[in-house]
């Protein structure tokens, strides 16, 4: 015990202060000050995809919603005791989850290999997924959030 101890170093016997980060010898820089004022909160690593594509507020809106999962699906409503079951209406087989309804289900599932987007595909991989034609490269994130709106207006 006293050789854990002793690699532990010591404390300094300073009184406490709080000190910003980015700060030089105990003093605040503009810069530093500047990135605390104008810092957003964490950010989600794909909202670039979504929020830059050149697609109707709401469809942007929705693509953020795919992302975190909070789309109104009946197994997320089901969580939240607002529904009494989740099967899909569709297909009649599975739980509609937000990955069911917009990749996984049998009316929606072939529509992405015909893509040339690989499988298999979630609302978290699908920003990272590219299309097979390079063409389509340069829209393709306003092409992919059209496409899971279309769907979610289709089924629901
Ligand atoms: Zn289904």
């Amino acid at each position: 015990m006293e050789l854990l101890l002793a690699e532990i170093p010591s404390l300094h016997h300073d009184e406490d202060a709080r000190v910003l980060r980015d700060c030089v010898d105990k003093k605040a820089l503009t810069s530093s000050i500047y990135k605390l004022l104008t810092f957003a909160g964490t950010r989600c690593p794909v909202q670039a995809q979504f929020w830059s594509a050149k697609a109707p507020h709401k469809v942007r809106l929705f693509g953020w919603l795919v992302a975190k999962d909070r789309v109104h699906s009946k197994a997320n409503l089901l969580k939240k005791h607002m529904r009494s079951e989740d099967v899909c209406e569709l297909c009649h087989k599975e739980s509609e989850t937000t990955n069911h309804l917009l990749f996984d289900c049998c009316r929606v599932a072939a529509l992405w290999p015909a893509l040339g987007v690989s499988q298999p595909l979630c609302c978290r991989s699908i920003w990272d997924a590219k299309p097979a034609s390079p063409t389509a490269d340069g829209c393709w994130s306003t092409v992919l959030l059209l496409l899971l709106w279309r769907i979610w207006n289709h089924r629901h």
